[in-house]
């Protein structure tokens, strides 16, 4: 039956992307404010592409301890928001309507002008949660018990420490459940009506529910086996980035790093610790 409905993990989307984006402070909040020309981009949706742009722009170098929300959304740099938007689009935009002379929405509107802008907090905020999510599954699947409190932690407003290990997996579905739900509610039906294959697709305008949705559907796929195949970082120690990606067969690096880029950056690395001995 579902192959005639179609499988429902197609996912639209659009964006405005900016060519310059300038900042704006605002009560002490930064804004992304477009600046100039725009153009409407369809970001890629295949290989969780949107989902993975916002996880890998955290990095945590020394690998702390603990983590907390804050110090998760201070790895991520103004000039990383920015150029993350630059390339893909905004994920969401501030709405331009003048309602409500009260209405702080419209206040932070008539602050910045009539442009389009997203306030940098919740850019950080977005990812973070994603990042968090997508860790949080990946201790629940691969049963790794240290690893749910750790990723739990920030998104919990009590000490989760202080829980049992089956509560702790419990608050963890809740809040994955929970928040991409939220999301997913948000998210329209569309028929695309392509003749030679007509399908029910999604649909959203914001780059993040994109993202929850790719999540989502990851989690879905449950088998561990097959994230497991598909579920990679390229790999540092031989020249990739870091990152994760969605890759299929044999690929060993990320579509960002080719092999080329890799063995440079290893060509590079071999030099310079040659040197240093
Ligand atoms: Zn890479």
């Amino acid at each position: 039956m579902f192959a005639s409905v179609g499988n429902l993990i197609d996912i639209e989307c659009s964006a405005l992307r900016p060519k310059k984006i300038k900042t704006v402070e605002f009560y002490g909040a930064i804004y992304l404010v477009e600046d100039g020309p725009w153009d409407i981009v369809r970001p890629s949706t295949s290989n969780n592409e949107i989902l993975f742009s916002f996880i890998n722009l955290i990095k945590l170098e020394d690998k702390p301890k603990s983590i907390t929300f804050e110090q998760l959304m201070n790895t991520i740099s103004l000039n990383d928001a920015i150029n993350w938007i630059q390339k893909n689009g905004f994920p969401e935009i501030g709405r331009l309507y003048i309602t409500d002379a009260n209405d702080e929405l419209d206040e932070i509107t008539r602050a910045l002008g009539t442009y389009y802008w997203l306030s940098l907090g919740q850019f950080r905020r977005q990812a973070v949660t994603l990042y968090l999510l997508f860790h949080l599954w990946q201790a629940l699947l691969y049963e790794d018990e240290g690893k749910i409190p750790y990723y739990l932690q920030p998104l919990a407003a009590d000490d989760v420490n202080k829980l049992s290990s089956k509560q702790q997996k419990l608050t963890a579905q809740v809040f994955i459940s929970e928040l991409i739900n939220e999301r997913l509610g948000k998210i329209d039906f569309r028929l695309n009506m392509d003749l030679s294959k007509p399908r029910i697709i999604f649909y959203t305008p914001s780059l993040f529910s994109a993202a929850y949705f790719q999540l989502a559907c990851l989690i879905t796929l449950k088998d561990k086996e097959k994230v497991g195949k598909h579920l990679k970082i390229c790999p540092q120690e031989k020249g990739g980035c870091g990152n994760f990606f969605w890759g299929h067969g044999n690929s060993v690096y990320c579509p960002l790093c080719d092999r080329r880029t890799a063995y440079s950056r290893r060509q590079k690395r071999n030099k310079t610790s040659q040197e240093e001995q």
